[in-house]
C-alpha cells in the first residue's frame, strides 16, 4: 500500500461541483472514481460516498447465481476512499449557508495511479449532464458532429467521436418517440405556425414532395416576385429525395429564401390558389 494523490480543494457549493471536481482529479491522475454511497434522502442525504473503481471485491449478484469461471474483474481491493458532507455554517449576518466539505478516508493504493490510456474506461469517458445538454441544443441546431466533438473536447479530454455520435443518435431517437423522420418534420411543421406546408404522399404513404416556406418568405415574394432562381441540392438526405430551393431577388439585388421542396422525382409544378400554376421545374 503506498499513498497517491489527494485533491486539494476541500470546499464546494453543492454536491455536483464536489463530484466533477473530484472525478476530474481522478481523471489527471489515472484513476477512476466512482460513487460508492449517496442518497437525496433521508438522513443519508448529507454524506456522500466516493472510491477508485478499483475498490471492493467481486461479488455474486445473487447466491443461486452460478460461479463464473475464467473471469477477470478489475475489483482488486483498492482502499482508496473520499467522503463528503453537507456543512451548514451560520454566517455573520446570522443566516445559515450550506456547504460540501471533502475530506480524504484513505489515500492509500495497491496499485499504480499513472494508468495508460484511460480513453478505453467507459466511466471516465462517460458525459456529464450539462455536456448531455450541450450537447442536445448543438444537435438541435443543426451542428455536425465532429464540431460537436470539437466542442465536448475543449472541457472533456477522453470523449471520442463515437461517444459524441452516439449521444446525437440517441437524442435523435428521442425526439422521433417511433415516428418516422419525415412524420417528425411534418409534426413539427404543423405545429409551428410561421411555416406554411404542402405534402403528397402516393397509395402506399410515401411522401412524394413537401414543400415548405415561411411566412416571411411569402411576403418577400409578393412584393419581390420578378426574378426566381430555382436549383435542387442533393445528397441531403438518406432518402435520396432532391431538396429544391427557391430563391427570390430584391431590388437590392440580394437573395432571399422563397421555399424549399422534396421531390421524389426531377419534376415538379408549383401551383398557387389565384393562378392554378405559376411555375414549372423541370430537370433535363
Ligand atoms: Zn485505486
Amino acid at each position: 500500500m503506498t499513498p497517491g494523490p489527494v485533491p486539494v480543494k476541500t470546499i464546494f457549493e453543492t454536491k455536483e461541483e464536489l463530484i466533477k471536481y473530484v472525478q476530474n482529479f481522478g481523471i489527471s491522475h489515472g484513476i477512476v472514481i466512482t460513487i460508492k454511497g449517496s442518497s437525496n434522502h433521508g438522513r443519508f442525504s448529507n454524506y456522500l460516498y466516493l472510491k477508485c473503481d478499483r475498490g471492493g471485491r467481486y461479488k455474486r449478484r445473487s447466491k443461486s447465481a452460478p460461479i463464473r469461471l475464467n473471469t477477470s474483474t478489475r475489483q482488486i481491493g483498492c482502499p482508496f476512499e473520499l467522503r463528503g458532507k453537507l456543512v451548514e455554517e451560520e454566517c455573520d449576518n446570522g443566516n445559515l449557508k450550506e456547504y460540501w466539505h471533502l475530506k480524504i478516508h484513505n489515500s492509500n493504493r495497491n496499485h499504480p495511479f499513472l494508468a495508460k490510456n484511460l480513453i478505453a474506461h467507459p466511466y471516465a469517458r462517460r458525459l456529464h449532464e450539462d455536456m448531455k445538454t450541450t450537447i442536445e441544443s448543438l444537435s438541435k441546431s443543426g451542428t455536425k458532429s465532429k464540431h460537436i466533438f470539437r466542442h465536448v473536447k475543449s472541457n472533456h479530454v477522453l470523449v471520442t467521436t463515437r461517444d459524441i455520435y452516439n449521444q446525437t443518435k440517441s437524442i435523435k431517437l428521442k425526439n422521433l418517440a417511433g415516428r418516422t423522420p419525415i412524420k417528425a418534420l411534418i409534426d413539427e411543421l404543423s405545429n409551428d405556425e410561421e411555416w406554411l406546408f404542402h405534402f403528397h404522399s402516393d397509395t402506399n404513404g410515401h411522401v412524394e414532395y413537401l414543400f415548405m416556406a415561411h411566412r416571411t418568405s411569402i411576403d418577400m415574394v409578393r412584393k419581390y416576385p420578378t426574378v426566381l432562381i430555382m436549383d435542387c441540392t442533393y445528397k441531403t438526405n438518406k432518402f435520396k429525395m432532391p431538396l429544391l430551393d427557391v430563391i427570390g431577388i430584391n431590388p437590392c439585388n440580394l437573395s432571399f429564401y422563397v421555399g424549399f421542396c422534396f421531390l421524389k422525382g426531377k419534376d415538379i409544378e408549383i401551383i398557387t390558389c389565384k393562378s392554378k400554376r405559376i411555375y414549372t421545374w423541370r430537370s433535363y
